[in-house]
């Protein structure tokens, strides 16, 4: 890559060495991005080198003003150096990558691509994280002061086996990406963060599906696993189904033969597959032969063709969950949690309350939560937008200060989704002026695929 000397570049890929560009450089490189310069002093070459086959959206690369702190043996930090302070914040947050790293090989076997490096990028980075090979890229809004940004750590870690080692064949088995890497995404957590906040993630997801199961009700062909996405642009059916339908497939699996046994197969086809791309039934013919006897016990067809949530999915259950979804329900009668309720609740917890709560609710009550426990203004965007969310669906016009601050700061998707639709779909006026307003005011900061997003919803209902 020829790029400026003032700049540097990283690479899903092995990097070689920075060198001063060569005449041969024009027609050696055929990604050089700049070739009409290469002879220009203030140039230099960054080459790269991949001996691991990839398929080709794992292909990535950035270029900037970049900075890293070691964290690992394996693991770097990147940030852009003007940004020191989300340098420094980083590097406490994915302090535990290399924990992870050893834990996920001792689960799925030896990690196979060397390095773990970790790339945060600008805010208007439309996802939580990009699981590239040997360079993830992360959102910023994954580093929350309180080391609980390591579970979008853990997914893209976890993507080393599922989904970078095993390829889905194309978009229409896309849960044999993401539903084997939320599952051991959450056998990592298990592990590192213990098995109370690996239930409470499961139970986030399974809050997740739900939801997912009500959006998708008038067309249920998104609700399948293997679903039929011809003439279909991938971005406009993305959803959690893939990850928390998938999750509770691998999870029934794991179920019905117990962890032993699953664990020891889940390492076989890890082995068998690895750099290999693989459909829906490809899986379960290997889950068949390897398992014999699994097709009558589990409804292999309802799971991966049927439509909604077979009724042998898992609610999960632990004493924290559960007492988090009564307290969300005594809110409904007007209960408040107190001090001592919620003195241990972290983000997730939070997470967890809020999305329980009914969509609208009394605003004298979504403003006294508030007023004690601030949540408008928390640091982590999942608690921050799961409150907007509840504040504008109950018509607390005080908080559109705070949710324009919002969808003017971050572009990822995860959190323009919900705030957009909740002000198109509020049926106020001025909630959807607001929406037409910010948009167009804060449009050109957001990635091409979270404008299509934003665009989509504004157009559906205003
Ligand atoms: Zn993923």
């Amino acid at each position: 890559m020829n790029i400026p000397a003032s700049l540097s570049a990283v690479m899903s890929a092995r990097h070689v060495r920075r060198r001063l560009p060569l005449p041969e450089d024009v027609t050696k490189h055929l990604l050089d991005l700049s070739s009409l310069c290469w002879c220009a002093e203030d140039r230099v070459v960054e080459e790269f080198v991949m001996e691991q086959p990839i398929p080709p959206y794992l292909f990535a690369f950035a270029v900037g003003e970049l900075e890293f702190r070691e964290v690992g043996p394996r693991t770097r930090v990147y940030a852009e150096s003007a940004d020191v302070e989300v340098l420094d914040a980083a590097e406490v947050e994915f302090a535990g990558a290399e924990e992870m790293i050893r834990q996920g090989e001792k689960l799925f076997g030896e990690y196979d691509w060397e390095r773990f490096d970790l790339l945060v990028l600008p805010p208007s980075f439309p996802y939580g994280g990009m699981e590239n090979p040997r360079m993830v890229f992360l959102t910023p809004t994954v580093i929350k002061g309180d080391a609980s940004g390591g579970q979008v750590v853990a997914h893209e870690l976890a993507h080393s086996w599922t989904g970078n080692l095993i390829t889905n064949v194309n978009n229409e088995h896309f849960w044999l990406n993401e539903g084997f890497t939320t599952y051991a995404e959450r056998r990592i957590v298990e592990v590192v963060q213990g098995a109370d906040i690996a239930t409470l993630n499961m139970g986030i997801g399974w809050r997740g599906l739900k939801d997912e199961m009500e959006r998708f009700k008038d067309n249920l062909e998104c609700t399948k696993l293997k679903n039929n996405q011809q003439g279909v642009d991938p971005d406009d059916v993305y959803s959690q189904v893939p990850y928390e339908k998938g999750f509770q497939f691998v999870l029934r699996i794991e179920r019905q033969v117990g962890r032993t046994a699953f664990d020891e197969f889940l390492k076989k086809y890890i082995a068998t597959f690895k750099f290999k791309s693989i459909d829906t039934d490809t899986f379960l013919e290997f889950l068949k032969a390897n398992i014999p006897g699994i097709e009558k016990e589990i409804n292999l067809e309802l799971w991966t063709e049927g439509v909604g949530i077979p009724e042998d999915a898992y609610e999960p259950v632990s004493t924290i969950y559960t007492k988090i979804i009564s307290l969300a329900e005594e809110f409904k009668q007007g209960k408040m949690p107190s001090e001592d309720e919620v003195a241990e609740w972290k983000g997730q917890e939070w997470e967890l309350y809020l999305e329980n709560l009914p969509k609208s609710c009394e605003p004298s009550q979504v403003i006294a939560l508030d007023k004690r426990y601030r949540l408008a203004e928390s640091k982590d965007y999942e608690v921050k937008v799961s409150f907007l969310q509840l504040a504008i669906s109950s018509k607390c016009r005080e908080y559109h200060g705070e949710v324009e601050k919002t969808l003017k700061t971050v572009g990822r998707i995860k959190y323009l989704r919900p705030l957009f639709n909740a002000l198109a779909q509020s049926g106020g006026t001025e909630e959807k002026q607001l929406a037409k307003q910010v948009f167009a005011e804060a449009r050109e900061t957001y990635h091409p695929i979270a404008q299509g997003v934003v665009e989509s919803i504004l157009s559906k209902y205003i």
